[in-house]
């Protein structure tokens, strides 16, 4: 008897200008060789194939600490159906998405340099979900220990850094509005707003991004985890609270600071969701939320997550 084993995981690039797979070393040659009407050069394709991470890191953590499965922070923060197709199944990514996400490693590494608190100190905590050992795995940019307790900041290098804007508020209940069919309307009591009474202006800073939010919060239960470790880092005592946190985002002209709220009881309930979908029988279901359909733009396994669901996912769906 013949057993086929099937590779899962990223399996090859898919090319620039064909949009055809081909393996890493056939881009290389290709680059090699002038690739031409490709963008690529051939140290892009060299630091794309080299920067791509070991899709089993989490997992192999877990089994060395004895627990069944291994999560990232970043798995967790994913669309919870293409880190099970990621996977399970062997897709093809374009060379220019590691392009865009390597253009920060650089700054970030530099960044990284920083003596003044614990700088990409991987951290760990192992927990029983649902009859399971599981074992979460993050690397949070910065920790300090502060007299007011753990801060913890994370950075972001981006093209395009969040900023400050005035917003349509509703006078009634100061809920965020939108334009529906009917006009102004509120997104938290429903009210139709038609006249300047009914309107509030205001000037809101920049606002780090939901999953940015959410990504320093699950940190923030991974420092409270190793907290006797890292306070005896810098020859502390561990303390009881947290000072607070912030994203940085390293834009092209200067960076952006924003504030980040630690919610301890909105990080667990996101973590308990994340897992439940990442290890149920079933594939979780296509994103439908609005404000996070724009990862299925940027998703290397949409063809299949749509062969599967049997049509067009994201914007278009
Ligand atoms: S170098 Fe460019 S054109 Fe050549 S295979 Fe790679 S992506 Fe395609
Ligand atoms: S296409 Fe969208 S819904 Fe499907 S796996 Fe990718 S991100 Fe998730």
């Amino acid at each position: 008897m013949t057993t086929t084993t099937t590779q899962t995981g990223l399996v090859g690039f898919l090319c620039e200008v064909t949009d055809q797979p081909v393996s890493f070393d056939q881009c290389l040659a290709c680059a090699r060789k002038g690739a031409p009407d490709c963008p690529m050069v051939p140290a892009a394709i060299h630091a794309a194939i080299h920067s791509i991470r070991d899709p089993q890191y989490a997992q192999k953590m877990a089994e060395e600490a004895g627990a069944k499965i291994g999560f990232s922070v970043t798995e967790l923060l994913n669309c919870p159906r293409q880190t099970r197709l990621k996977m399970e199944v062997p897709f093809y990514e374009k060379p220019s998405a590691f392009y865009r996400m390597n253009r920060g490693t650089g700054y970030h590494h530099l960044l990284s340099r920083y003596d003044g608190g614990i700088c990409e100190k991987t951290l760990t905590w192992k927990f029983i979900f649902r009859g399971r050992s599981i074992l979460l795995v993050g690397t949070p940019d910065l920790v300090e220990l502060t007299p007011d307790g753990w801060f913890i900041t994370d950075y972001k290098v981006t093209s395009k850094p969040p900023f400050g804007k005035k917003v349509t508020l509703c006078a009634r209940c100061e809920g965020e509005t939108y334009e529906g069919d009917d006009g102004l309307t509120c997104r938290e009591c429903g009210a139709i707003l038609r006249s300047k009474s009914e309107i509030l202006r205001e000037y809101r800073p920049p606002q780090a991004r939901s999953s940015h939010i959410m990504q320093v919060n699950l940190y923030a239960l991974l420092i409270e985890k190793n907290a006797e470790k890292l306070a005896a880092m810098v020859g502390k005592s561990k303390p009881e609270k947290f000072a607070g946190a912030e994203v940085v985002y390293f834009g092209e002209k200067s960076p952006v600071r924003c504030p980040v709220k630690l919610d301890r009881d909105a990080a667990m309930t996101f973590l308990k969701r994340s897992l439940a979908a990442l290890i149920a029988d079933d594939l979780p279901p296509v994103l439908s939320d609005v404000d996070e359909l724009w990862r299925c733009d940027y998703c290397p396994v949409r063809t299949i997550c749509e062969q599967i669901h049997g049509g067009p996912v994201g914007k278009t769906q």
